[in-house]
């Protein structure tokens, strides 16, 4: 028997416009003894059926609804249907010659709560956050080998919040390649807007890569025609391969991991790109941005892509503070005339906040600031309407004079 949850009045409005989240605080009551995972039917308070969804006893997102057809069970076809959807959307977005490497499930957004699966060439990664993902964790890997039959499955369950779902962090292969035993299986060299990048999915941060910057990174590119460019937080250094593929004169990354720092100088490698038009500067960005700004050193372009600052609404003050202060030095650092792409991975972190934080800093840093080209994640992270907090990345190309 599939368990009910009932919920309390008048909380039943944001399932109503298909929000696949329900906190414990709007439910009344619980009938039957699901346990984590099971797949539950959701009611509103009168006793009308909303949607169906995973259990998750110990989160305060108690219930992720996985359909709002009555009509729909959750299981192996259900899985394939969805994860087939999803895969449809992102055939369209890219040619295959220039792009073999993309996000093929963006969780909430593609209707899989708890569910992300990126695309690296030939590896699918796969990260499971809810218990509800967990539960189907077959099926998902059932509909990945269907719908991409050549393709090895790795897990990149290693994320903090699966601690507050109450899971272990886990990390494997789901579908192992013949030398699985090998460090080298979990590397690949995926292929961005014609440029070639290594990834490795086990060592890579979150799923091995960020490719939600694709398309600004291939704005950088248009800019960067003639340009000094400070790359900050630079990961692997692929604003700086984009850069000097658009003609950039040098570019300076700057990221506190030596090894991402290792792959960005292999990457130029790769690329057959002028090694000596790159510095890698392995520093604090915060103090680094400082000591420029002391030695009088200036740029064409600043890029600066911070790590997400807020994780939650009690952090967001702090968080403002934070992308002032490093958008103020850094807009110090950019020639007259010149640019900054400056840019803001924090959900909670809404674009008119930010453009406002900008504006601000600028105010501070006493430059004016033009705004000239908004940037979010790329298409294949797709915000869905009845789940805003989708659009997470947030970019402003600015003319500082
Ligand atoms: N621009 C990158 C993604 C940046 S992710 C790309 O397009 O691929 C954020 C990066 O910031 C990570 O590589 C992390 O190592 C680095 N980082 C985090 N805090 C830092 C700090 N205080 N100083 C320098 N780098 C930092």
């Amino acid at each position: 028997m599939t368990a009910s949850v009932y919920l309390q009045a008048e909380r039943e409005k944001s399932l109503k416009r298909k929000h696949p989240w329900i906190f414990s605080k709007a439910i009344a009551q619980v009938k039957g003894k699901p346990r984590s995972g099971d797949t539950v039917d959701v009611y509103d308070a009168k006793g009308q059926w909303l949607c169906r969804g995973a259990y998750s006893a110990d989160s305060q997102i108690r219930v992720r609804a996985w359909t709002f057809n009555p009509d729909e069970a959750i299981d192996a076809a259900f899985f394939l249907r969805r994860i087939s959807q999803a895969q449809q959307i992102r055939a369209q977005l890219f040619d295959a010659s220039q792009t073999n490497s993309y996000r093929v499930v963006a969780a909430e957004s593609d209707g899989l709560p708890g569910i992300t699966i990126d695309k690296y060439d030939h590896i699918l990664v796969c990260q499971l956050l809810s218990f509800g993902a967990e539960r189907h964790r077959a099926d998902i890997v059932a509909a990945l080998t269907s719908v991409f039959p050549d393709c090895v499955v790795y897990e990149r369950s290693d994320v903090e919040v699966r601690k507050k779902e109450g899971l272990p962090l886990v990390t494997g292969w789901l579908v192992a390649p013949p030398n699985a035993d090998d460090a080298a299986a979990t590397q690949v060299t995926i292929r961005e807007n014609g440029m070639q990048i290594l990834v490795d999915v086990a060592q890579g941060h979150k799923t091995g890569f960020y490719l939600d910057q694709r398309d600004s990174r291939a704005a950088a590119r248009r800019y960067a025609a003639q340009k000094t460019v400070l790359n900050c937080f630079s990961y692997t250094g692929t604003f700086a391969l984009a850069a000097l593929k658009g003609g950039a004169l040098h570019v300076t990354n700057a990221d506190l991991s030596e090894l991402a720092l290792q792959t960005a100088s292999d990457n130029v490698a790769l690329n057959g790109l002028d090694a000596s038009k790159v510095s890698n500067v392995k520093a604090d960005v915060f103090k680094l941005l400082r000591s420029y700004k002391e030695q009088g050193q200036q740029f064409d372009m600043v890029i600066l892509d911070p790590p997400k600052f807020v994780e939650n609404k009690s952090q967001l003050m702090g968080a403002c503070r934070g992308y002032k202060d490093i958008n103020r030095v850094a807009m110090q650092l950019v020639k007259p005339g010149g640019l900054l792409l400056t840019f803001s991975c924090s959900g909670l972190m809404e674009e008119s906040l930010f453009q406002k934080i900008v504006a601000d800093a600028a105010l501070d840093a006493q430059r004016d600031c033009l705004f000239i080209e908004r940037l979010q994640q790329a298409t294949d992270h797709p915000i869905a309407s009845f789940y805003p907090e989708g659009h997470y990345l947030k970019g402003l190309v600015c003319v500082i004079r």
